[in-house]
């Protein structure tokens, strides 16, 4: 399901910069609104490519302006593929890694806490553009693996 307002917002992003809204990078932003989960580039490109015709190169095109235009962000969790999700429309949140089954969870901060790392920044006279958090560790089922070998 995609949100109506988001991509009504994107459109306006779009065409605010001056990039044209073909029918390509319709399909291409409204599978990447449908998606609220961490994708790769290449993950997007097959789920397109098994119901249209689409160029990787549009794929990944598209993919970078709306990183570059703060619809979509890139992470580099470490494990040498980049991941993308789409921010616009949702509220921030961060990420944990687990380290041994690469499985990703979301968290959030309450406004106190974003606060406070904001204003450590300003104490640091500097100017906060965004916050990206990712805490790397076990999750629970791999510390129970590994707790279990040990014994
Ligand atoms: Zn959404
Ligand atoms: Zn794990
Ligand atoms: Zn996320």
């Amino acid at each position: 399901m995609i949100d109506k307002k988001e991509l009504e917002e994107v459109k306006k992003l779009l065409k605010g910069k001056g990039y044209k809204y073909t029918s390509a990078r319709e399909k291409i932003l409204k599978k990447i609104l449908s998606l609220h989960s961490h994708f790769t580039a290449e993950e997007l490109f097959y789920m397109l490519k098994k119901r249209y015709k689409v160029s990787r190169a549009t794929v990944y095109r598209t993919l970078n302006i709306l990183v570059d235009l703060g619809v979509v962000r890139e992470y580099d969790f470490g494990k040498g593929k980049k991941l993308f999700e789409h921010i616009i429309g949702h509220k921030h949140h961060y990420h944990l890694i687990c380290l041994g089954c690469g499985k990703i969870e979301e968290f959030k901060l309450d406004d106190e806490h974003e606060r406070r790392l904001r204003a450590i920044a300003n104490k640091l006279e500097f100017n906060v553009d965004s916050i990206v958090l990712s805490i790397y560790g076990f999750c629970k089922d791999c510390r129970g693996k590994s707790s279990k070998a040990k014994s």
